[in-house]
């Protein structure tokens, strides 16, 4: 039977087979090899024996915490207070595109906006659904159901922008309190090797704090480029142009154009200089 992870903790785990939960074991090939199933990983088990006999190949993985098969990220990014970060954003952007998740943007404290500020949030707002990023704000809760229905889901941003609060607007029954986000999705448990997802709306959601500590590191400037996804549609004299300090570079004439958001070609700017400093 084929089932996926969805709990493990020390040598246990839970998997889902359909609507069932199976508790196994990994079969002994597994440590000999160095190979350790993990939430997230498509199984093949035995369900006679509650022992998992395949692990399927994996999509990508993430290590803190360590899940597989992740298909999306919702990047949670306060508006105010914390005030909107859009370096921040572009990183996890980057980070999650390079990882082939899906980033989708969920926008929290609107209501917190006066109204210029809310106009330059909805400039930002739609720069984003330009280049084909879905973006909610909190309240949007039927949407956001929709889109993670189905999938592995993580959640990042920074701490107090509100990933506690919107889980609690997608499943009501958690009633998860501010900042203890992590001890009610079983992250307080570091000591023993715990990670679960949860089943939120029909989506399955882990959180990782991880993801906003990520760094760009091992990752090159061919790849960095690639996670902004809006310059591979300018023209560039050099095949290989990495958009810095090149002639007739098609995405500097964008930016100049302001067809790319300024903020967004600095902060590509910035995370390639980041690159240099790990040479
Ligand atoms: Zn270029």
């Amino acid at each position: 039977m084929k089932g996926q992870v969805v709990k493990v903790i020390s040598n246990l785990f839970t998997v889902k087979v359909n609507d069932e939960l199976y508790g196994c074991r990994a079969r002994g090939r597994f440590r000999k090899d160095n190979i350790v199933p993990v939430v997230g990983d498509n199984v093949v088990i035995d369900i006679d024996d509650n022992i998992i006999l395949d692990i399927l190949p994996r999509r990508n993985i993430l290590k803190r915490p360590v899940i597989a098969n992740v298909d999306m990220a919702i990047i949670v990014v306060s508006t105010k207070h914390p005030n909107l970060d859009l370096n921040l954003l572009d990183k996890l952007i980057s980070l999650v595109t390079y990882n082939d998740i899906e980033p989708v943007i969920c926008l929290t404290k609107l209501d917190l906006l006066k109204e210029n500020e809310l106009n330059v949030v909805n400039n930002v707002r739609k720069y984003y659904e330009m280049i084909g990023i879905k973006v909610f704000d909190n309240t949007e809760v039927t949407s956001i159901k929709r889109v993670i229905k189905d999938k592995v889901v993580v959640l990042a941003g920074q701490t107090g922008a509100g990933k506690s609060s919107l889980i609690n607007k997608l499943d009501q029954g958690l009633n998860v309190k501010t900042d203890e986000i992590s001890k009610a999705l079983g992250r307080g448990k570091h000591t023993t090797r715990h990670v679960e997802l949860y089943e939120i709306g029909e989506g399955l959601i882990a959180d990782t704090p991880g993801f906003s500590a990520l760094d760009l590191d091992g990752i090159t400037r061919l790849e960095l480029r690639d996670t902004f996804v809006e310059f591979s549609k300018y023209e560039c004299r050099f095949r290989d142009c990495i958009h810095n300090k090149e002639k007739e570079c098609g995405v500097k004439k964008a930016v100049s154009d302001q067809e790319i958001l300024k903020s967004r070609y600095n902060n590509y700017l910035l995370f390639l200089e980041e690159l240099e400093k790990w040479k």
